[in-house]
């Protein structure tokens, strides 16, 4: 009942609101597809979201608010807090999570709240690109508009589902900045000629899944041909590998839940080892060696891009399963 209000009142304050063509650039276009993003400055008419995208924003509002203030009565000391960027000259308008001051230096703090699986993505993978390119976008116009020397940021990430927390500390780096605002000029181009960018993605892609324009964008394209398979041991094969990955996406959940839940247990009864049955359980620490990136390229004098050539590239088969929908 109280369930069914929330869901309207989220559909209602999401899609109710008048849509106005887009009148500025925000750091969060990195994250846009330039396409979609020249269609929302022509004002063309997005598709109704589901009300739990307003809480899902709403959500990480209220994250970032309640982080910077624990952070305060951590003893942070937050110089600005939620404070609002606008460059005219640009036409680019933002709003700065905090600048904050640690050990006499200024940094740029940008958080990011996301889920359990997003959270240990980027523990692997490291930060999101769009997110290290917003927490370049501040930290320019801290140095530009505020005058404030501020040569780093932090991307703090907060997994909602845990409330775990991990940071990325990052410097200043031009070359992303002026990447960004090269972008921003195709876009305008594109507006000032009446044209459209290219399409990036493939229909299929989460990108266009999951895009507001995703109906104006492939109105009348050529359906794609893909090959429908329709033989009955195929279909099942392929029916049991995606029961499968979705049983053990489950399992690991519920896995990592007992592991916190017995290690809450232990530290709880003071215990390091015990024995249950023929099961011996010991809690104990053991070093993760990380390779520190930013030490290696500092001894050896190179910057972030001369790294590139050291990776090399190798193509493996790997099959990828994602759900479509028209
Ligand atoms: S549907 Fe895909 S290609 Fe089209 S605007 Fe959206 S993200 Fe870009």
């Amino acid at each position: 009942m109280i369930a069914e209000i929330l869901k309207q009142y989220g559909y209602k304050k999401l899609n109710d609101r008048p849509k106005y063509p887009k009148e500025r650039h925000w750091p969060s276009d990195a994250a846009k597809c330039l396409r979609a993003l020249v269609y929302q400055w022509r004002g063309e008419q997005p598709r109704t979201r589901e009300g739990r995208f307003f809480f899902i924003l709403s959500d990480g509002e209220a994250h970032h608010k309640l982080i910077t203030q624990q952070l305060e009565e951590a003893g942070v000391q937050v110089t600005m807090k939620e404070a609002p960027l606008r460059d005219p000259k640009l036409n680019i308008s933002g709003k700065l999570d905090a600048l904050i001051k640690f050990n006499d230096k200024y940094y740029v703090l940008e958080i990011k709240s996301i889920n359990r699986y997003g959270f240990d993505e980027i523990i692997r993978d490291g930060p999101k690109e769009d997110h290290v390119i917003q927490l370049q976008l501040y930290l320019h116009f801290v140095q530009n508009l505020f005058k404030i020397d501020a040569k780093s940021g932090i991307l703090l990430y907060k997994n909602k589902d845990t409330s775990s927390f991990y940071d990325f500390q990052i410097d200043y780096n031009e070359m992303v900045v002026r990447d960004f605002f090269e972008k921003l000029k195709i876009v305008e181009e594109n507006i000032a000629r009446g044209t459209l960018p290219e399409r990036p993605y493939e229909r299929t892609d989460w990108h266009c899944q999951y895009c507001d324009y995703k109906e104006t964008c492939w109105l009348g394209a050529p359906a794609d041909s893909i090959a429908q398979i329709t033989d009955e041991e195929f279909v099942r094969l392929v029916g049991d590998l995606i029961y499968t990955k979705s049983q053990r996406k489950e399992f690991e959940v519920k896995e990592d839940e007992l592991v916190k839940q017995v290690k809450e247990q232990f530290k709880k009864r003071n215990l390091t080892k015990s024995q249950i049955g023929s099961y011996i359980l010991e809690l104990k620490k053991s070093p993760m060696r990380r390779l520190d990136q930013k030490k290696l390229l500092a001894s050896l004098g190179l910057g972030d891009k001369e790294l590139e050539q050291y990776y090399e590239t190798k193509d493996v088969e790997r099959l990828d399963i994602k759900e479509f929908y028209e």
